[in-house]
């Protein structure tokens, strides 16, 4: 998708500090880290956002969800982490792409803000 932030990364038009990638899933440093490990896992196909995922997108889903801990591990975050989807307005997503905040090395506190 022209003008996506998130899908010139995975195509390399603009540059990331990558931490794993494969065809189908990307995972990045966040350029405004929130915690000591913050790193974002994004799917490759454009899809606006966690509401507006399809039954077809399942697998991939599913695929994403179980590379987690896979990034977790490789990462270090063995002690625990906080896995985030902000969705739509009032989750404050900024970025329309698909994407899960995956934060590690310190505490988190609860709730979120
Ligand atoms: P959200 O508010 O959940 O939509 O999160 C979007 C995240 O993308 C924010 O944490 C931004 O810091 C991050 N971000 C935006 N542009 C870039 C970029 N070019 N490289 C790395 N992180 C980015
Ligand atoms: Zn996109």
């Amino acid at each position: 998708m022209a003008d996506c932030i998130f899908c010139m990364i995975a195509n390399k038009e603009i540059s990331s500090k990558a931490v794993y990638e494969d065809d189908r899933i990307i995972a990045f440093y966040d350029m405004e880290p929130q915690a000591p490990v913050h790193v974002l896992i994004v799917p490759k196909k454009h899809i606006l956002s966690l509401d507006d995922l399809q039954a077809e997108d399942a697998e991939l889903a599913g695929y994403l969800m179980l590379k987690v801990k896979d990034i977790a591990k490789e990462l270090g975050l063995e002690n625990g982490y906080r896995l985030v989807n902000n969705c739509g307005e009032d989750g404050m997503q900024t970025v329309q792409h698909l994407h899960f905040h995956l934060l590690g090395k310190r505490k988190m506190t609860w709730p979120p803000g």
